[in-house]
C-alpha cells in the first residue's frame, strides 16, 4: 500500500483532546521512549519547556522522528489553544497529513473546528481519531455524526468501538474483519487478534458494506468488478482509502484511548498506509527571479534546493530553524540564498530533532523537516534557494494581535538587555508584535491573547533573566478611514543653511477588513526622483503605525503617492520623509477616521437552566447571540462580543453557573466602536 517511506504529519486537536498523550505513546510504540511520559507528572517528552509542563499544555511546536514499519515518520505536535495559532498554522504549511484527535466525549469543539478549516486552506489530507473512548459519557457514533454536521466532511469509519466507556477494551477492524482487544491498560501489553465479538457482527457488516461502496468510488474498474459480484480484497481497499484520503474525498476514522493504550499502533499502521508521503504532495512558487509560478508535482532530491523555514527557536546553542526541504538537497556547509530578503546565509550544521534532543545529519533531501543551525537573518515564512535558482514560496499568514500590554524594565540598565532578549522571543514568535508608544515611551507588546503574552513574559523572566513590571491587558484598537482623500502637501524650509523641499500630492482610500496598509507608488516622468519614494513610503508608514486620532495604528487603507515636486539642491529623503508623514496625518483627517476594536466569537458551553442569565451578562458586554444548540441538557451559544468587554469573563460565567459553564473565544474581526464609547476613548 505504501509508496514511499517518510511521512511529515502533524497532530491537531483541541486543548486536552490528548495530542500529548497519543504522542508519548507513538513515542514509546515506536521504540524511541523506554518509558511513557506523563502528563500529569509532568515528564513528557514533548512538551520539554519547563512552562509547558508546568502548565500542562503544548506551546511550541515540537518535531521529533520516528520510525513504523520501515517508514520514517516526522512528527509535530501542535498547540491547541487558539492563543498559539500561528503554531499550527506553520506546521500545517509544512505538513503532508495530519491526524485531528477529537474528545470522545466532547466531540468536535470549537478550536477542533478552526484547525480543521486552517487544515482545509492548505490542503491537508487527515485521518480522526476518536479518542478517550475510555471515558465516562464517550460516544463514538456521536463523534461521527459531529463531522459530519460541524466540519461538512464524510466520515469514512473504518473501526467500531469493543465496549464502551470503563468497558472500552478493543476495536473491530472493518477492513480484516478482525477484532484488536487489548486484555490491560498496561502500556506494554500486547493487543489479541480474535473474531468479532457476536454483538457487534451484524453492524460490522453494515458499516463494512457502507465503507466499501464509498472507496470503490475511487476506481471504477473495482467498482465495475464488485457490481459483478467480485469480492475486494483488503489490499485493493486500502489503496482506494489512500487515494480517496489524499483526495480529501473522505477522511478515515479510527477510535481509541491513548491513555489506556488502546488502538495508537493500528494508529501509526493507517498514517503510513493512508497518509501522504512528500511525493504525493504538490508545492508551487509564489515569487522570485527564476521561477514566479514554477509549479512542481512532487518533492525530489535532484534540482535546485527549494525549502521553506517555518519556525526559528532559541537554543543553548544559538538560532534553530527549522526548515522543510521541498526540492534538492541541503548539506553543512552549503550557501543558500533567502529568497525574502535576497541575503546569503551559510549552514553550519543539520539536524534530525528528537523533542530537545538531536542528531547531527550529513545531508537533509527533500520532504525532510530538519533543524539548521547558522541561518543569522532568516525568518518564519522565508524561503531559502539556490543562489544560483532564487524564488520563493508562499509565506506564512499571520493574525493580527488583539490585545496589548506595556512592559516596564526595573532599571535604564535592563532596557537594553530587555531589548535584546525580546529580539530573540519575537523571532521565535513571530504572531507577537512590538512598538514603542510615541506619549509614554513605554514598549508595548501585543499578541493573539492573554495566555500567549503571559506565557512570553514567563519566558522574559526566567530564561532571560528580566525584571519587568507589566501594565494591565489592553485592547488593540485601530483606526481606519471612512472615504478616499487627496491632498497636496508641500514641505519647504528655507531658514540660513542648507534648506528642505519636497511636495507630494497623496491619496487615502478605505480597503476591506483586514487589508491592512497599502502603499502605492503612481508617480510618472520623474516628478519625484526614485531614490526618494523609499522615503515616502518609510513616512507613511511610520504616521500610520502612530495613529492620529487616539493613537492606534492605521489599517486598512490604500496610500497612493500621485505626484510631487523636487529641488535640485534642497530636496532630501529626510525632506520627503517628513512631508510624507505630515501628510498622511492631514489627508486621513479630511477623509474621516474612525476608531475600530477587535471582536471575538465567543462559545459558551451550560448547563440549559443558566442560559438565561448566560444571554443577559453576554447582552450587557455588547454582545450578539448568533446562535444557540442544545445536546442532550447542555446548552451551545455562539455570539459576537468585542473584546473589551470579555476580560475577566470567566468569572462571572462561573458565577452565574455555579461553576459549570465554560467559554472559549478567538479573533472574528475588527468592528467600528460605536460613537460613545469612541468619545470616550478619544477623549
Ligand atoms: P493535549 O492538551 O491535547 O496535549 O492533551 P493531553 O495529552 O495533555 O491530555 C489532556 C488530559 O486528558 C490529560 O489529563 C490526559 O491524561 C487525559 N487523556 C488523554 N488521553 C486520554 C484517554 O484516552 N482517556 C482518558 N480517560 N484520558 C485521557
Amino acid at each position: 500500500m505504501r509508496n514511499n517511506s517518510l511521512r511529515n504529519i502533524g497532530i491537531i486537536a483541541h486543548v486536552d483532546a490528548g495530542k500529548t498523550t497519543t504522542t508519548e505513546r507513538v513515542l514509546y510504540y515506536a521504540g524511541k521512549n523506554h518509558r511513557v511520559g506523563d502528563v500529569h507528572n509532568g515528564n513528557t517528552t514533548m512538551d520539554f519547556d519547563p512552562q509547558e509542563r508546568q502548565r500542562g499544555i503544548t506551546i511550541n511546536s515540537a518535531a521529533t522522528t520516528v520510525h513504523w514499519r520501515g517508514c520514517q515518520i516526522n512528527l509535530i505536535d501542535t498547540p491547541g489553544h487558539i492563543d498559539f495559532n500561528i503554531e499550527v498554522k506553520r506546521a500545517l504549511r509544512v505538513l503532508d497529513g495530519a491526524v485531528v484527535l477529537f474528545d470522545g466525549v466532547a466531540g468536535v469543539e470549537p478550536q477542533s473546528e478552526t484547525n480543521w478549516r486552517l487544515a482545509d486552506q492548505y490542503d491537508v489530507p487527515r485521518l480522526a481519531f476518536i479518542n478517550k473512548l475510555d471515558r465516562t459519557g464517550a460516544d463514538f457514533y456521536r463523534v461521527v455524526a459531529m463531522l459530519r454536521e460541524r466540519l461538512a466532511v464524510l466520515p469514512l469509519v473504518l473501526q467500531l468501538p469493543i465496549g464502551s466507556e470503563a468497558g472500552f477494551v478493543g476495536v473491530v477492524d472493518l477492513l480484516t474483519m478482525q477484532a484488536l482487544v487489548w486484555h490491560s491498560d498496561l502500556v506494554d501489553a500486547p493487543f489479541a487478534v480474535q473474531p468479532i465479538p457476536p454483538e457487534l457482527a451484524e453492524l460490522a457488516a453494515q458499516y463494512r458494506a457502507s465503507l466499501i461502496d464509498t472507496v470503490l468510488e475511487q476506481d471504477d474498474a473495482a467498482l465495475l468488478a464488485y457490481l459483478d459480484g467480485a469480492t475486494p480484497d483488503v489490499a485493493l481497499l486500502g489503496a482506494c482509502i489512500r487515494k480517496g484520503t489524499l483526495a480529501r474525498a473522505f477522511v478515515p476514522v479510527l477510535a481509541g484511548s491513548a491513555f489506556k493504550n488502546k488502538g495508537v499502533q493500528p494508529l501509526l499502521d493507517a498514517v503510513v498506509d493512508f497518509l501522504p508521503a512528500p511525493e504525493d504532495r504538490c508545492w508551487q512558487a509564489a515569487g522570485g527571479e527564476s521561477g514566479a509560478g514554477e509549479l512542481a508535482n512532487q518533492s525530489t532530491s535532484a534540482g535546485p534546493l527549494v525549502a521553506l523555514a517555518f519556525k526559528t527557536v532559541n537554543h543553548e546553542h544559538g538560532m534553530l530553524t527549522f526548515a522543510r526541504l521541498y526540492r534538492g538537497s541541503l548539506r553543512p556547509g552549503d550557501v543558500v540564498t533567502n529568497a525574502n530578503g535576497g541575503k546569503r546565509e551559510r549552514i553550519s550544521r543539520i539536524y534530525e530533532m528528537h523533542a530537545d534532543k538531536k542528531q547531527e545529519r550529513e545531508v537533509a533531501n527533500a520532504g525532510d523537516i530538519v533543524a539548521l543551525v547558522g541561518l543569522k537573518d532568516t525568518a518564519t515564512g522565508d524561503t531559502l534557494c539556490d543562489p544560483a535558482h532564487v524564488l520563493q514560496l508562499e509565506s506564512i499568514t499571520l493574525a493580527e494581535p488583539v490585545i496589548d500590554v506595556a512592559l516596564e524594565p526595573h532599571s535604564v540598565r535592563d532596557s537594553g538587555q530587555l531589548a535584546r532578549a525580546l529580539q530573540t522571543v519575537l523571532r521565535e514568535d513571530p504572531s507577537l508584535r512590538l512598538r514603542q508608544d510615541p506619549d509614554s515611551g513605554q514598549m508595548i507588546l501585543s499578541g493573539m491573547g492573554e495566555l500567549q503574552l503571559e506565557v512570553t513574559l514567563e519566558k522574559l523572566r526566567s530564561v532571560h533573566g528580566m525584571a519587568l513590571t507589566l501594565g494591565a491587558p489592553q485592547v488593540a484598537y485601530r483606526e481606519t478611514i471612512r472615504n478616499q482623500a487627496s491632498l497636496r502637501y508641500l514641505h519647504k524650509k528655507q531658514s540660513g543653511g542648507p534648506g528642505q523641499y519636497a511636495e507630494l500630492l497623496l491619496q487615502v482610500a478605505p480597503l476591506a477588513r483586514g487589508a491592512g496598509l497599502q502603499f502605492e507608488n503612481r508617480v510618472v516622468g520623474g516628478a519625484i526622483p526614485r531614490e526618494f519614494i523609499p522615503a515616502v513610503e518609510a513616512g507613511v508608514r511610520r504616521a500610520a503605525e502612530a495613529g492620529v486620532l487616539a493613537g492606534f495604528a492605521l489599517v486598512d487603507m490604500q496610500v497612493c503617492l500621485l505626484d510631487g515636486s523636487f529641488h535640485e539642491r534642497d530636496s532630501s529623503a529626510m525632506a520627503f520623509e517628513l512631508a510624507a508623514a505630515a501628510a498622511l496625518r492631514q489627508a486621513v483627517q479630511q477623509a474621516g477616521l474612525q476608531l475600530l476594536e477587535p471582536v471575538m466569537a465567543v462559545e459558551v458551553d451550560t448547563p440549559q437552566v443558566y442560559i438565561g442569565d448566560c444571554i443577559g451578562d453576554l447582552n450587557r458586554r455588547r454582545g450578539i447571540i448568533r446562535g444557540q444548540q442544545e445536546r442532550s441538557g447542555v446548552a451551545l451559544l455562539h455570539a459576537s462580543v468585542p473584546l473589551a468587554q470579555m476580560f475577566g469573563y470567566i468569572g462571572s460565567l462561573r458565577a452565574l453557573s455555579s461553576g459549570r459553564a465554560q467559554f472559549s473565544m478567538q479573533f472574528e474581526q475588527y468592528a467600528e466602536v460605536p460613537a460613545q464609547i469612541a468619545a470616550q476613548l478619544i477623549g
